[in-house]
């Protein structure tokens, strides 16, 4: 091939590779700006389950049985019964933790729970630097709750 036809073909090539430039210059991006823009979420998107709070009463729905932490595949629900001064078990949780790190999302908890005391969670940005950041205690679960929107089934109905 000759020099000619070399620099011609180039000139063809770098044409063309600017003519793409050129046109998605003028096109609406894809990207998003987060964390400055939110990202919508589709119907049905879940995060974590969190504990309810009866809005009456205040108190929580969780009776402390623990079907939840039997029921979840990876064992990261850590409940405990409060003990009264009579030394019996009350029917409210003392301890309700839960370890984000090794949560699957997988809604089981709250397929499990006989109280309407778990809802999925539609807040999904929890990450934290440190993985000891993504352990949440009963309180901090209930004030997601509160704060959060949720999802009630997996892939289901937001109430
Ligand atoms: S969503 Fe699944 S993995 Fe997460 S706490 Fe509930 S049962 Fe366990
Ligand atoms: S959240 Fe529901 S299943 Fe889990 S301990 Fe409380 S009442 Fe029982």
């Amino acid at each position: 091939m000759g020099l000619v036809n070399q620099l011609a073909r180039t000139a063809v090539t770098m044409a063309k590779g600017h003519l793409v430039t050129l046109r998605e210059l003028f096109r609406k991006p894809m990207t998003i700006h987060y964390p400055d823009e939110p990202v919508p979420h589709p119907t049905g998107f879940r995060s974590i389950p969190v504990l309810k709070v009866n809005e009456e009463s205040g108190k929580l729905n969780c009776t402390a049985c623990g079907l939840c932490a039997r029921s979840c595949p990876p064992a990261i629900i850590f409940v405990e019964s409060y003990i009264g001064e009579d030394g019996r078990r009350k029917q409210w949780p003392a301890k309700f933790d839960l370890d984000l790190s090794r949560c699957m999302v997988c809604n089981l908890c709250v397929e499990a729970c006989p109280f309407d005391a778990l809802e999925m969670s539609e807040d999904a940005e929890l990450s934290a630097y440190a993985i000891e950041d993504l352990y949440f205690t009963m309180d901090e679960l209930a004030a997601l709750w509160k704060t959060s929107r949720s999802v009630r089934i997996a892939g289901g109905q937001k109430v």
